[in-house]
């Protein structure tokens, strides 16, 4: 038999690893499952509700390439007001994996270099393989170097400028980070916006995890955009508001580049889903910072049950902690222990070129997350 022939598009291309979890957590019963990378609450119920109003009312054909005036302008006002920078353009996509695709699109030719960090969301080497662009790595695992001052999970800028050539066109952040939960402080980001200018490079900001910060508060690429135009900064729905299936997202940024990026949108996407923009749009007036208040809970949790056993930080935003293998524990021993005792985590290679840490999301209810916890405990001391 002849094999069907794909497109060479796909060569370096797998499952993503945490895809592989969710198809075995369906095999298994009662999973203690803390792989999940989605609040585990529900979309307000206002949302829902108007979502399903407009359906009612006929909100059921295209909106315009963009998406609604009013999501627009709501979204610039926060924006505005959280940051004191109204960026010059926004438009909605189909979430944050949507406007990343047209950034891609848009900005990158085959053998261009972006620099990403390690670890990285996944989406960012497979898409990037998609568009024919390479990824190039810049370090933010904890430093063995004792005297080298950098915390772990944050980048090193005279790192990055060494790997900087004359093919790299943009550096990825992407804070607070999945999977690391490490969040960049105002003075990274300042010195991000200088090298990028410096070296005329776009900055591509996933910002998805805005709402999920601790101990202090979280800062955005946005404030950086009137000394660094070629900032995109990306947002989302997904997290903040318990609505990851509702794909809705929107991207920030300045006017050509963004214009560029509604032209694939028109030929793609078409535009965000039309009944639930207007369930956004009454989701950005439910307060959900009490979600934000239990995570940090949780996160004090995972960081007070784990850090003896588990070299690991306290997680600065997002919903994740990273913490390392056991001492002389291979990822695939370390899997195994897990999966003995149904408990899901995401192995640190699914993000990475190291197998050291593991992705934990404390995304959980708070047995769920209890019992993970004692579980780990458990293997730790096996
Ligand atoms: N960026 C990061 C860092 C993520 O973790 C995710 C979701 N796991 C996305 C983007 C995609 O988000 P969306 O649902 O908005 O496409």
């Amino acid at each position: 038999m002849h094999r069907k022939r794909l497109s060479s598009r796909l060569d370096h291309i797998q499952g993503s690893g945490v895809r592989r979890m969710f198809d075995l957590i369906r095999t298994m019963k009662d999973p203690i499952n803390l792989s999940i990378g989605q609040a585990h609450y529900e979309a307000p119920a206002e949302a829902i509700e108007a979502a399903t109003a407009a359906m009612r009312h006929g909100e059921n054909r295209y909106t315009t390439t963009q998406g609604i005036p009013e999501l627009i302008q709501r979204v610039s006002d926060r924006l505005e007001g959280r940051y004191g920078f109204r960026p010059p353009s926004v438009f909605m996509t189909s979430g944050v994996s949507g406007g990343l695709l047209l950034a891609h699109l848009s900005l990158f030719d085959s053998g261009d270099e972006i620099l990403l960090p390690d670890p990285y969301f996944v989406m960012y080497t497979n898409m990037l393989e998609l568009v024919g662009a390479k990824a190039a790595f810049y370090e933010t695992y904890p430093s063995d170097d004792p005297k080298d001052g950098r915390p772990a999970w944050h980048p090193d800028l005279a790192e990055i400028e060494a790997r900087i050539t004359n093919k790299t066109r943009a550096i990825l952040i992407n804070s607070p980070s999945n999977p690391t939960g490490g969040m960049l402080d105002r003075n990274e980001l300042q010195g991000l916006a200088a090298l990028a200018r410096k070296h005329d490079l776009w900055i591509l900001s996933d910002e998805i995890y805005s709402h999920f910060h601790y101990g202090r508060s979280f800062e955005s690429m946005i404030t950086r955009m009137p000394d660094h135009e070629k900032t995109i900064v990306f947002g989302g729905f997904s997290k903040t508001y318990g609505m990851p299936g509702w794909r809705l997202g929107f991207v920030a940024g300045p006017e050509d580049a963004l214009e560029a990026m509604k032209t694939v949108q028109q030929y793609t996407f078409v535009c965000a889903p039309a009944p639930l923009q207007y369930g956004a749009l009454a989701a950005m007036s439910v307060d959900v910072s009490r979600y934000r208040d239990e995570y940090e809970q949780k996160r004090d949790l995972v960081y007070e049950q784990l850090h003896d056993l588990y070299p690991m930080v306290p997680s600065e935003g997002s919903f994740y902690a990273f913490p390392a293998y056991p001492d002389g524990v291979s990822e695939e021993v370390f899997l195994e222990r897990c999966l003995e005792r149904r408990l899901l985590i995401v192995p640190g290679s699914a993000f990475s070129r190291r197998a050291t840490h593991f992705r934990l999301s404390f995304a959980a209810s708070d047995a769920m997350l209890r019992e993970g916890l004692r579980v780990l405990r458990e293997i730790a001391t096996e």
